[in-house]
């Protein structure tokens, strides 16, 4: 017996009309917007909604037909956040978990601000070696130039992420 299916959680990939991913819908959310004529199904998820008298394809990718911009930056900028973009991982070393510290690239006492291109996941240890530095006077590389998230929602958090969404998020997971 398959799951029963969760109506309320997001689990349908949305996107614009552009095909470029705006983020996470509810099934039932999803289901509404293909049934009223306000999204197309791009991929189907292979479960049915049943009622008495037909059954609806379930959707995994939807798309939606008015264009819709992506807007970047709407994640709020705080310490989970920052950890959560960098997937837990010490953005100099390369450790994951652990107990990890926000470090200010440009460190904060030379001007450094608290952007998302300033901040990034750091193990204590690097964070301690690093100290007042940047990263090239501590000869310490960045595993990638920080970034804004993107998206309303974060990969990392997914348990796992549907084969019917890879060709749409590729351009984020690069
Ligand atoms: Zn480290």
């Amino acid at each position: 017996m398959p799951r029963p299916l969760d109506l309320e959680s997001p689990r349908v990939l949305v996107l614009n009309a552009a095909y470029e991913v705006l983020g996470l819908a509810s099934i039932k959310r999803s289901v509404l917007l293909v049934l009223s004529g306000g999204a197309e199904m791009v991929a189907e998820s292979g479960r049915y909604l049943h009622t008495p008298s037909t059954r609806i394809p379930v959707p995994s990718v939807i798309r939606l037909k008015r264009m819709v911009r992506r807007r970047p930056g709407r994640v709020p900028l705080n310490r989970r956040n920052v950890l959560r973009r960098d997937r837990y991982t010490c953005q100099y070393c390369g450790q994951k978990g652990g107990e990890l510290t926000v470090d200010h690239v440009l460190p904060k006492s030379r001007g450094g601000l608290s952007t998302w291109d300033n901040l990034v996941a750091a193990c204590r240890a690097c964070n301690l070696k690093k100290g007042n530095r940047t990263p090239e006077e501590a000869g310490m590389r960045l595993l990638k130039p920080p970034k804004p998230p993107l998206l309303p929602l974060f990969l990392s958090d997914l348990k796992e992420v549907p084969e019917a969404w890879r060709p749409y998020l590729e351009a984020l997971l690069r």
